[in-house]
């Protein structure tokens, strides 16, 4: 069905906001009428993920960006951070199972290694793809590329004419 972005972001919100503390800034700039056609169950864990990343991978804080475009072609859903970052010849490896950067540094925080394979997953499911930019000790940005038959302003609009053609219940009554 169709996932209205924004709703899901206030979910996302309040998972997050019990780890932040006064060093965090997590912003969301999602416009109110960004909807992908998908799995709500399945787009939540994937975009969890990310920001559960970036809220352990920034052990000093910083700013957590998550954000939604609309372009030609793709609505593009981003979550960025200012933590450790990510050596480029890793960036490959990051959606295989288990697969963690530097486990000495990172048995501190934990984890399996699992988080990004399902993010993997999930887009696949979506026809859509990852994209990872990240510069060791600056930050990581990553960025779920929606092909554009999957994304919509307002399905709202569909819903209205579907109406019309339908009875509703209060019709049939009468
Ligand atoms: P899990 O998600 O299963 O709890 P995990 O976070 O270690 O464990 P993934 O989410 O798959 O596993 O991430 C794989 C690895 O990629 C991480 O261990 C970490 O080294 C690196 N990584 C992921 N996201 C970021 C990020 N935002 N910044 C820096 N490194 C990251
Ligand atoms: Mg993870």
């Amino acid at each position: 069905q169709w996932i209205n972005l924004a709703e899901l972001a206030t979910t996302l919100q309040k998972m997050a906001n019990p780890l932040l503390d006064e060093r965090f800034e997590l912003n969301f700039d999602i416009p109110n009428d960004s909807f992908i056609y998908g799995a709500y169950n399945e787009l939540y864990s994937a975009f969890s993920n990310l920001v559960l990343n970036a809220i352990k991978y920034s052990p000093e804080g910083g700013n957590i960006q998550v954000s939604w475009r609309n372009t030609e072609v793709s609505g593009i859903f981003t979550v960025k951070d200012e933590g450790i970052g990510i050596d480029p010849r890793y960036i490959p490896r990051l959606t295989e199972r288990f697969f963690r950067v530097d486990k000495g540094r990172s048995s501190a925080t934990g984890g399996t290694g699992l988080g990004l394979a399902i993010v993997k997953h999930v887009l696949i499911h979506h026809s859509a793809k990852l994209q990872v930019n990240s510069q060791p000790n600056y930050g990581s940005t990553f960025s779920c590329y929606f092909p554009a038959d999957r994304v919509r302003k307002d399905p709202l609009l569909q819903a209205v004419t579907n109406t019309d053609l339908a009875p509703t219940n209060d019709s049939q009554r009468e």
